[in-house]
């Protein structure tokens, strides 16, 4: 038998975060992984969809670089080579993590491991005793009451991942950020791309102006939208959907959420926790409960990658009263580094009460980083009159924030 001050099992964002901070703090850990180190972020998630993603962004750029006097004719995909960028990518950032673990001291073990009590883990035949486990399972893909995955026409983001040539047509099932971001990788290639949502609305956790915009873009591109539709049935390679329409894709992404990997006992973090399921909250997640830096679970950011990004914190304009708050909105239009990208689509909305930011929605090229902005004055309570003495880099997307503060 081997003793550890600490026991982990999974070894994605939640894992290896717990690990290295426990580390840090001179506990002894030994950490289980029965797949791959880095987890469903690393090798199934945000790190290679965002690669296959850069490619997408880069052909569509490239098939109007004409308009920014730049001639490239005879422009093609080789989706394979797209692939295979994508899995070198994934495997130089493993084997950096596997070497950060590894130099930090952690114990790692390649091996499905199983609670036997609350400090004994046993793995490979063998028994570990923890003083304290900790359980960072994650979550797998989800399928629906009538509807699973065969992994061959109804494929899973798993599957989608290892595609060896593109489609010719494809319809996504729902329309979260996994739905979305593959809805942009696809049609950016030029595949004829289908969401069925059965919601009103495309994103449905997001603001209703922000679902709005997504579904004008995704018009322009020519996606086709079935929106407050569901799926009764797929049968011979046939979609049937609940407004009595019948589509025929080549393929099927089923991208309807993804349920958490529990076990009996250990404290669950991450995804298997099943609250927010993102990387950053699974890492922030891990740093407060070993190294007690707090975080306000209610200023995680949500993110959707593609072209413009989309990114919001805080409360949506649709679950406030009318009259208990305020709202200004810009256009990126409105900024000059936008014409300069030539990238003009998109908004920024800003919602507040008593002088204070409660909300924020972004369409624009590099929402991801702009929303970082207003999520540290939110978190410390900076008035809107102190964020307008910040000075902003002029020309940047982030004078956006500026100049909303001002409407
Ligand atoms: C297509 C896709 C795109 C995504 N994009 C983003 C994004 O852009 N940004 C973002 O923030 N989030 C994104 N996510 C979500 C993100 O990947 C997860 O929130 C994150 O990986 C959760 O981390 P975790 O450590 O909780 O679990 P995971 O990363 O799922 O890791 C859990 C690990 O535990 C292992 N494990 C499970 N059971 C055992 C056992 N019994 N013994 C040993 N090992 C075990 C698994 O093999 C796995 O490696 C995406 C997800 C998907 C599917």
């Amino acid at each position: 038998m081997t003793k550890f001050d600490l026991g982990i099992i999974g070894g994605g964002p939640a894992g290896y975060t717990a690990a290295f901070h426990a580390r840090t703090k001179g506990m002894s850990v030994v950490l289980f992984e029965k797949d791959k180190i880095g987890g469903v972020c690393l090798n199934r998630g945000c790190i290679p969809t965002k690669a296959i993603l850069h490619s997408a962004e880069l052909y569509e750029e490239m098939k109007c670089a004409a308009d920014l006097g730049i001639s490239c004719e005879g422009i093609s995909v080789d989706y394979e080579k797209v692939v295979e960028r994508k899995d070198k990518i994934v495997e130089k950032l493993r084997k950096s993590l596997e070497l950060s673990l590894k130099n930090s001291g952690v114990k790692t073990i390649n091996a499905e491991a199983k609670i036997i009590d609350e400090n004994t883990i046993s793995a490979n035949g063998e028994i570990f005793e923890c003083e304290k486990i900790i359980t960072a399972t994650g979550s797998t893909p989800r399928g629906l009451k009538n509807l699973n995955f065969d992994h061959e026409f109804i494929l899973s983001s798993d599957d989608i991942l290892n595609l060896k040539k593109l489609p010719k047509s494809i319809v996504i099932i729902g329309s979260g950020a996994i739905g979305t971001e593959w809805a942009r990788i696809f049609s950016a290639f030029d595949v004829e791309v289908s969401i069925v949502e059965i919601a009103e609305h495309l994103l449905p956790l997001a603001d209703i102006e922000v679902s709005k915009r997504l579904e004008r873009i995704f018009k322009a591109k020519k996606v086709k939208m079935y929106l407050s539709n569901g799926v009764e049935k797929i049968e011979d390679k046939k979609v049937y959907l609940s407004s009595g329409e019948i589509l025929e894709p080549e393929l099927v992404l089923l991208a309807v959420g993804r349920k958490p990997a529990v076990q009996s006992c250990g404290l669950a973090l991450g995804d298997a926790c099943g609250k927010i399921q993102l990387a950053h909250f699974a890492i922030k997640q891990a740093a407060a409960e070993i190294s007690g830096i707090e975080f306000d679970e209610n200023l995680v950011p949500s993110v959707v990658y593609g072209c413009p990004e989309i990114a919001w914190a805080g409360v949506r304009e649709q679950d406030l009263e009318e009259g208990t708050y305020k709202k200004a909105t810009l256009l990126i239009s409105a900024l000059g580094k936008s014409h300069c990208d030539n990238c003009s689509d998109g908004f920024i909305k800003i919602l507040s009460r008593d002088g204070k930011i409660i909300g924020a929605h972004i369409v624009s090229k590099e929402a991801s980083s702009l929303i970082q902005q207003i999520i540290i004055a939110m978190q410390n309570g900076i008035a809107i009159e102190d964020l307008k003495k910040v000075c902003f880099a002029h020309p940047t997307y982030s004078e956006g924030i500026f100049e909303c503060l001002f409407k």
